[in-house]
């Protein structure tokens, strides 16, 4: 990088390299400056969700949820700690993820779109179109209509 023979392209060189330091610790100041959310739970809720007693329960409907379980009885959604990991049950989760997209609730925010966009794409590759569809009816449906569909709460 440093091997320019032109001296001008060497100080420019060092002039991008200096603007890339001054952005990167300019991220690193806004980052660190930024506001610090108040914690939305009391004390006795935090002891007891560190509490190693305390039942696991489905992130979706509440169900508490027995040892070793995969998915939820209830409600069918993933509930495992290793579910993303296992390569046949990661299926399924990603399934449970696709199925929220189209008919469930996720919010209303263009980098959560893009994601579905670019992961439905990878996923499905010339079908990927066929799920956009069905993805953009479901952003432009209100928001009431789509919490009154089955289907988990994610994202
Ligand atoms: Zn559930």
């Amino acid at each position: 990088m440093f091997a320019a023979s032109n001296p001008d392209l060497f100080v420019a060189q060092i002039a991008i390299g200096g603007l890339v330091l001054a952005g990167f610790w300019r991220l690193i100041v806004w980052v660190r400056n930024a506001p610090v959310r108040p914690d939305p739970w009391d004390a006795g809720f935090e002891q007891k969700m560190q509490d190693p007693d305390t039942p696991e329960t489905c992130h979706h409907c509440s169900t508490p949820q027995p040892p070793g379980a995969w998915f939820c009885e209830h409600c069918g959604c993933a509930v495992g700690p290793y579910n993303n990991l296992m390569p046949y049950v990661q299926v399924f989760s990603e399934g449970e993820v696709f199925r929220s997209g189209t008919s469930g609730q996720f919010r209303k925010r263009p980098l959560i779109l893009l994601g579905f966009f670019l992961i439905s794409l990878g996923t499905f590759s010339f079908l990927a179109p066929v799920y956009w569809l069905s993805l953009l009816l479901n952003f432009a449906r209100p928001e009431a209509a789509r919490k009154s569909l089955p289907g988990p709460d994610i994202l």
